[in-house]
């Protein structure tokens, strides 16, 4: 029995959702990416630890996925196993007066939500991001000048090794789309917010407005991963591509957004090769013009 099908086992054993090649484009916005050896949908937290230490002893990587919004996962899929979280990890809950505890795998949605039923203001500028929690809080997601960073206390999470552990505060290491967990491979179980108190017609109204606006500005109505590229300090990548005459430029199916030039979406069969070679046009075209290197936001997987 090789390693992956010892893995599989165990994740049966422990209750998990098990399927072999799972095509990644099912679980992807971008509607892009080929299968992944192993995918796991794994429901507690025991049976987490007890993967996240099978794995690594057996040599297994482990990829985590959220609602897989920030993502380019390659045509030839992903190998190892693609760990999903679900069950206990979708619950948020209220604790103390201000703050909520929520599972990695609660929608920013949800959270939104349910923050503005109890009146809690601190996340109406994420109504509309749509990712997980844990995605939020492993890319510090952000918009209208605002970000996770401000609201998260703490990150419950596991290690590669399946040990249990938490970071709060500066430990958390935040910066512009980047966290303690862009580099330390751990999978994030559960979030703790601070937000204050707020006025829940106010939150509401807000949230409304903000929903408004990216949907004149954004692409909705097709399959993206969202900005393809970060912001360059003092410009804005949709801009500076726009000015360069790229919007609606296509390599296969893969197009430059007619509405919002920061936008690469899937207008039809894009493969991700389609999208890596717009990409690289894109970034020389830029960086000809303007001398701007642009950097990829999304995450390139597999
Ligand atoms: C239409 C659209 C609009 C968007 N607008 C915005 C926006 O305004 N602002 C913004 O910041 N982003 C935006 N995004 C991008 C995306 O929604 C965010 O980056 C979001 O936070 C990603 O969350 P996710 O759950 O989908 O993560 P995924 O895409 O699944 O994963 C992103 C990264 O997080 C890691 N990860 C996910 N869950 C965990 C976990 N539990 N533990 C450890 N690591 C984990 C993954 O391994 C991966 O490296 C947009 C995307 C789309 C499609």
């Amino acid at each position: 029995m090789d390693s992956l099908e010892e893995l599989e086992r165990s994740a049966r054993e422990l209750g998990c959702g098990v399927y072999q090649n799972e095509p990644m484009d099912r679980h992807t916005t971008f509607r892009i990416g080929g299968p992944a050896d192993l995918f796991l949908v794994v429901r507690e937290k025991a049976a987490l630890r007890e993967i996240c230490k099978r794995a690594w002893k057996l040599g297994v990587q482990i990829f985590p996925l959220g609602n897989g919004s920030n993502l380019l996962v390659s045509d030839a899929g992903i190998r190892g196993t693609v760990v999903s979280l679900g069950g206990e990890f979708q619950k948020v809950a209220l604790c103390g007066a201000t703050e909520l505890e929520c599972g990695a795998a609660a929608s920013l949605a949800k959270v939104c939500k349910f923050a503005q039923s109890r009146a809690l203001s601190g996340m109406e500028f994420a109504w509309g991001i749509p990712g997980s929690m844990g995605g939020a809080a492993f890319m510090n997601a952000g918009a209208y000048d605002h970000s996770l960073q401000e609201t998260v206390a703490a990150c419950n999470h596991v290690t590669l090794q399946g040990e249990a552990g938490i970071l709060r505060g500066k430990e958390l290491q935040y910066g512009y789309r980047r966290s303690a967990y862009s580099e330390n491979g751990c999978m994030i179980t559960s979030i703790r917010l601070k937000l204050r108190r707020g006025d829940p017609e106010q939150i509401s109204s807000e949230m409304k407005e903000l929903y408004e606006r990216r949907k004149r500005k954004q692409p909705l109505e097709l399959p993206s991963a969202g900005s393809i590229f970060k912001r360059p300090p003092g410009h804005y990548a949709g801009t500076l591509i726009e000015q360069c005459g790229l919007k609606g430029r296509q390599v296969g199916g893969a197009m430059v957004s007619e509405k919002h030039a920061g936008f690469i979406v899937n207008a039809g069969g894009a493969t991700c090769r389609d999208v890596l070679k717009l990409i690289e046009l894109i970034q020389e075209t830029v960086f000809r013009e303007t001398g701007i290197r642009l950097e990829c936001e999304v995450k390139k997987v597999g």
